[in-house]
Formats: structure tokens, sequence, C-alpha cells
């Protein structure tokens, strides 16, 4: 699939950033698992988490590839960026814009498209997340108000200074899942502290609480009962970005592993020189290459369409099997370094299991594909 030249004008603008503003400070963040609020905004002046968004709301009204290869680019360096950015958009504002009234995107778009502000989305519970159905939150309506009572768990972003609202399921009569906005500072709406985690250090993860918690019901977004039909369409768009990160975070071994099989010498030559480091690298460059095709070819399929969902869980599966299989592979050929967390594709390592995880299993993502099979 070849790219518009407005679609590569802003991917060489991202890569541009990643590599002047990006990759010479993101380790240290890594390292002291610090949140990169003054990047996130940065990246909002660039245009990457509004880039979808109608332009009436501050977006620029361009196409979910786009932002897809903005991902690609930020998660050859740091994929725990990329995802902040990803979670707030595809399951965030993307969510606003196609179900909210009117008055919830000029609310909430604006900054949520210049970067100022974060969008958090609650679904995963502390008894599960892949039967996303099953959600033990309840929403009952008092008067004109929501009176919200559960627990998330892994939100991703649910903790910054930048985060606005979160908007989180909810069951909100028998058999009937709603999706309700929570915008921070609510008295009853608190978060625990910042897990510790293997990978991921520079995206923000937290538990969630909702105590008696009060918002007015105009908070509700898109159709009461409608919510499980809803998260599952922004899932599957949320997947097709994972899928870019993954494709990103392929490249980027293949990338820093290349040099390094350049520059590193023993018994006199470069690593390189050896077969079995330069098969590694072909396999490596081979994978990454599909993973970036699918997905981009993915990104055509119309995102309403019921193939939509096989689509990009096919589109995860093989980017995020792909970006563990670089990251193994472009750590062994950095050797000892290769598990110091000053090397990129020790980060790299650290970062990439979360991807067979994440926004559904790699066993949900086969689930979808062989369901589209008419198995
Ligand atoms: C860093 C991080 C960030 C996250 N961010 C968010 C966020 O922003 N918002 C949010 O809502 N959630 C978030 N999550 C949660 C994530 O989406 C879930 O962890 C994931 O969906 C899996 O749910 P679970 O952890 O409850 O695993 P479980 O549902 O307990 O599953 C455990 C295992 O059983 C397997 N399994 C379950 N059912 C079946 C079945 N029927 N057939 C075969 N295998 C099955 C699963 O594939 C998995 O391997 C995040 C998680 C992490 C770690």
């Amino acid at each position: 699939m070849s790219l518009t030249e407005e679609q590569k004008e802003f991917q060489f603008a991202v890569r541009d950033f990643v590599d002047s503003e990006i990759r010479p400070v993101i380790g240290d963040y890594y390292e002291r698992a610090e949140f990169p609020a003054e990047l996130i905004r940065k990246l909002g002046d660039l245009g990457v988490p509004g880039v979808t968004l109608p332009e009436e709301y501050g977006g620029a009204g361009m196409d979910m590839l786009t932002f897809c290869l903005a991902l690609e680019e930020i998660a050859k360096v740091d994929s725990g960026v990329a995802v902040t950015l990803e979670a707030s958009v595809t399951l965030g504002s993307e969510g606003l814009a196609l179900f909210g009234t009117e008055e919830q995107k000029k609310r909430w778009l604006p900054r949520l498209a210049s970067g100022e502000g974060l969008c958090a989305f609650g679904l995963t519970e502390p008894s599960g997340g892949t039967d996303a159905g099953k959600t033990d939150t309840k929403a009952v309506l008092d008067g004109d108000e929501w009176v919200i009572n559960g627990a998330k768990c892994f939100i991703t972003s649910a903790g910054t200074d930048m985060t606005d609202l979160i908007i989180v399921t909810a069951t909100t009569g028998p058999d009937e899942v709603s999706t309700i906005a929570v915008p921070k500072g609510t008295p009853g709406f608190t978060v625990g502290p910042a897990y510790s985690k293997i990978g991921w250090h520079t995206s923000d993860t937290r538990p969630v609480f909702l105590d008696d918690c009060r918002v007015p019901k105009e908070n509700l977004i898109g159709e009461r009962g409608r919510g499980f039909a809803q998260f599952l369409g922004l899932l599957a768009r949320g997947r097709l970005a994972i899928a870019a990160i993954s494709a990103g975070i392929a490249q980027g071994c293949v990338d820093e592993a290349l040099q390094q099989a350049k520059d590193r010498e023993a018994f006199g030559k470069p690593i390189g020189a050896n077969q079995s480091i330069s098969f590694m690298l072909a396999d490596m460059q081979m994978r990454a290459r599909t993973a970036r095709l699918l997905y981009r070819d993915v990104a055509g399929v119309d995102m309403d369409s019921p193939e939509f969902a096989g689509e990009a869980a096919m589109a995860k599966l093989h980017a995020s099997t792909v970006a563990v299989d670089n990251a193994r592979d472009a750590t062994q050929i950095f050797g000892g370094y290769g598990f110091m967390n000053e090397t990129l594709v020790a980060r790299h390592w650290r970062d990439c299991k979360i991807l067979e995880i994440g926004e559904g299993t790699n066993e949900v993502q086969r689930m979808l594909i062989a369901r589209s099979m008419g198995l």
C-alpha cells in the first residue's frame, strides 16, 4: 500500500521529532519510571493525538492509518509513549467523536486533540479482562445522576497530571452494559499507586476505584445498554493501533541489531559476517516487513464493516508475535549488552510482551479470527 504525500510528510515529521527529542532522553525517563508529560505535550503540538479527530474540535480529520504511522515511528524508540497516545485516542477521543453528544465533544475533544489532556478507558476489572462483557461495576440512576460503584485494574494513564477523564464500562441494568465519562476530580473516583511493571516504564498504569461516585446523567456516552457493542468496535480500532506499535518495535529492533552486527567485532571480524547472525537479521527484516504490510493493509478495510474485527485481530496477532521474536533476537545479537537496561533493545525486550496481552490477549485474537472464518 502506498502512502499519500500528506501521510509521508506527517510520518517524516514524527520521525524527526522522535530522533531529535525522544531518543536522546527517553532512556532516563524509563530508568526513573517517570511519565514523560513534556514529550506527550510536544507530540500534541505536532498534531499526533488530534490527527484523526474532526477539524471542528481541533483535529486534522485524517485517517487511522496516518495515526498508526506516527505510533509506528514513536514505538521504534519507546512503545510506552506510543501506547499513551494510542489508549487516549483509540479508546478515548475516538469513542467520544463516534458516540458522544455535541456537548461532550465540545467539552472534551479540543484538549484531547491538542495533547493538553489525556483520556483513560476502564474496562478491565480485578475479576478479569478477557470476558469483557462480565462487568461487576454498577451504575444506578438516582434522579439526574449516575451513582457508580466498582473497581477497574491496569488502566493506562489513569493517574497522570494530564488526565482529564476516564471512560468506564458499567452495568446499568440486567444484561445492560453502558459507558460513562467520569471527569478527574469527581468525588468517589480515586486512583491507586502506579503498578510496578516489567516494561512500559514510561506509561502510567493504575487501579481505579469508584465509590458512590456521582456524575450527571448526561455523562452517558452513546446509547444506554449499547456500551458492549461500542467498546468492541473501539477495541478493534485499538488492535490495529497496537499492531502498528508492534511493527514499530519490530523495525526498531532490526535497526539497532543491524548496526551492532556491523560495529561489534569478535574473532577479528564484525559479528554480522557470521551467517548465524546475518540470517537472524534477514529473518528479522522479513518479519518486520510483514508486520508493517499487514497492519497497513488492514487499515484500508472499512472499520465499520463486519470483517474489520477479524482483520484487526490478524494484524495484532501477527505484529505482536513478530515484535516478541525480533526483540528476543535483537537482544541475542547484542550479547551481554542486550541484558543491560541502558540499551534500547533491552527496553524493547521488556516492553514487547504486553503487546501479546493488552487490548485482548492473543488467544482472544485467535478466537476473533476463527469467528470471522465462520467457526
Ligand atoms: C500495562 C497494561 C495496560 C493496560 N491498559 C488497560 C486499559 O487502559 N484499560 C483496560 O480496560 N485494560 C487495560 N489493561 C488490561 C488488559 O487489557 C488485560 O490484562 C487483558 O485483556 C487480559 O485480561 P486479564 O489480565 O484479566 O486476563 P484473564 O482474562 O484473566 O486471562 C488470563 C489468561 O487466560 C486466557 N483466557 C481467558 N479466557 C480464555 C478463553 N475463553 N479461551 C482461551 N484462553 C482464555 C487469556 O488469554 C490469558 O492468557 C492493561 C493491561 C496491562 C498489563
